[in-house]
């Protein structure tokens, strides 16, 4: 097996940030001519993400194939810019399920199933299964959710225990990232809570490698060397990971500290020096704006910036693309209607709907889309907000006075959203069908479809391109019995399935922007090449801007 792999544990408390460092490690790795590929394993029960409150978990990440993923796998895709699959994200739900499916088959006749062996060799299977084949990358990074000490974490710690000395020490890495507190009024770096973490990992019999230290600045030399002593690593394998205001520069730091040498050192990879060109402009780009464009997000989940994270990021990477810099303004949509539409959103350059589910916090996004829309605002509706804008425009200029989605009021005279129980599975081949009462897990349109696009329409100005491929995920759609009449009274369907079946885009021709998509183009943007959609919406609300 040609394949070395790097397991990144965490320790000490959650939200360290390794999702990003081990991101960050992969893009280096990449930058030496390597290849690389990421997995996540998650140690709850949900089979995937898919089911969870944002509030929960964060955003639910969609890949191409169509998984609903942590959104972890946002970060691998901007940092790596390779697509992740079903394949790079499992959990503990997930694991069972085979193992249980198994059971049932009969797989295991005569057996007692348990954690060890069965769903541990289930475990090793699935990061295994990253190797096979002929594109089989040089570096796998597998990283564990939750922090070491956690019970659910144990069967995957003990799966990676065992798979070290099955495919050999010299394949296999192990990192270690924990805390590194800054005492202000001791006037030093602690690192007891460090101790205590690996102390922890060798209980279960996992030495690391490598310590990578998250703290508010570099930790001084003899503090390092310390950590290597109680530790037993390597004096040169404790590394800092400092906090930074942008995410983008992680890369840049790991590579000052030598972190990525070291690595390439211990799995003796036959790396060549990193080309850091790419990411130093990326830097130097975003930290060097030209103006600002201030961006109202009105949504549902504000108060958790994990649950809009991809969105974030394509609106930075979009005034990365124009050279300036976006204040993201979150609105919690329930808390906006006509009467104060205009305060809430003085001095934003442009509105965005994101997606959703559920009726609560909807007539504020209508609201807001009725201003954007009235008052000429460059505003960019997703999924939701694509479906949130037929509805204001059914309802305000074609007069369909309780025109709805399905999914907010079954009852309407004018469903212009509503459930497709039929419809063809371009990937499964199979014609699939579904009703209000289906199973609410994995049963959504997901991941990418086809989209044509008219040519002579905002929609072609951004993409250059006749058809594209995006991401979905969504029950409804718009409902074709209402595009003509929508047409007439001046909305543009400026992107379509190829077979013309489903309306994908909408736009409005007589306004400075207004598009909305059924799908999530934030999945695809990336630092260095922002989507085309998001590039376009901040280029407008630049243009309001007057930059
Ligand atoms: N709730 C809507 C649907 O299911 C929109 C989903 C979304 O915005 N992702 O179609």
């Amino acid at each position: 097996m040609k394949t070395k792999f790097i397991f990144v544990t965490g320790g000490v408390l959650s939200s360290l940030g390794k999702g990003l460092a081990a991101a960050s490690l992969g893009a280096l790795l990449q930058t030496r001519g390597l290849t690389v590929t990421i997995q996540k394993l998650d140690p709850y029960i949900n089979v995937d993400p898919g089911t969870m409150n944002p509030f929960q978990h964060g955003e639910v990440f969609v890949t191409d194939d169509g998984a609903e993923t942590d959104l972890d796998l946002g970060h691998y895709e901007r940092y790596l810019n390779v697509p992740m699959s079903r394949k790079n994200n499992t959990t503990s739900g997930a694991i069972y399920n085979q193992v249980i499916a198994k059971e049932r088959h009969g797989d295991y006749l005569g057996a007692t199933v348990q954690v060890i062996p069965h769903i541990t060799d289930e475990i090793k299977r699935t990061v295994l299964s990253l190797a096979d084949g002929d594109s089989a990358p040089d570096v796998a990074i597998i990283e564990i959710g939750g922090t070491v000490g956690d019970i659910e974490g144990l069967p995957f710690l003990e799966a990676i225990r065992q798979l070290r000395s099955e495919i050999g020490r010299d394949n296999c890495l192990n990192i270690h990232l924990t805390l590194v507190p800054y005492l202000r009024c001791a006037g030093e770096h602690k690192t007891k809570p460090t101790q205590h973490s690996v102390k922890e990992l060798l209980s279960i019999g996992i030495q690391p490698d490598i310590i990578l230290c998250r703290c508010e600045q570099s930790i001084p030399l003899e503090m390092r060397k310390k950590i290597a002593l109680f530790c037993n690593v390597d004096e040169d394998a404790v590394f800092s990971s400092v906090d930074v205001s942008n995410i983008y520069e992680v890369p840049l730091k790991f590579y000052e500290e030598g972190f990525d040498q070291k690595v390439a050192i211990m799995l003796r990879l036959p790396a060549r020096n990193a080309h850091l060109e790419s990411w130093e402009k990326l830097v130097h780009d975003s930290s060097n704006p030209q103006g600002k464009v201030t961006i109202a997000i009105v949504g549902k989940y504000v108060d958790l910036k994990e649950a809009y994270k991809s969105l974030h990021e394509a609106l930075v990477h979009g005034g990365i693309a124009n050279r300036v810099e976006v204040e993201l303004r979150y609105v919690n949509s329930e808390t906006v209607d006509s009467s104060n539409a205009a305060a809430t959103f003085v001095g934003c350059d442009g509105i965005l709907v994101p997606g959703g589910f559920g009726y609560r916090g909807v007539e504020g996004k209508i609201a807001a889309i009725r201003y954007a829309r009235e008052q000429r605002v460059p505003f960019f509706g997703i999924c939701l907000g694509m479906q949130c804008a037929v509805i204001e425009f059914a309802r305000h200029v074609a007069g369909l006075e309780d025109a709805n989605s399905e999914e907010f009021d079954p009852k309407s005279e004018h469903k212009v959203i509503y459930l497709m129980t039929e419809w063809f599975d371009f990937r499964t081949k199979n014609v699939e069908t579904r009703d209000a009462e289906s199973d609410k897990g994995g049963t959504m349109r997901l991941g990418a479809y086809p989209c044509r696009i008219l040519p002579e329409t905002r929609a072609y100005t951004a993409y250059q391109q006749n058809q594209v491929e995006e991401r979905h995920r969504h029950r409804y759609e718009f409902n074709d019995a209402y595009r003509k009449t929508l047409g007439e009274k001046g909305m543009l369907f400026s992107g379509t399935a190829p077979d013309d079946s489903l309306v994908e885009i909408i736009e409005l021709p007589d306004h400075p922007w207004f598009l909305g998509c059924q799908f999530h183009p934030e999945f695809k943007s990336r630092p260095m090449s922002a989507h085309p959609l998001f590039r376009e919406f901040i280029k407008a609300a630049k243009q309001q801007a007057r930059i």
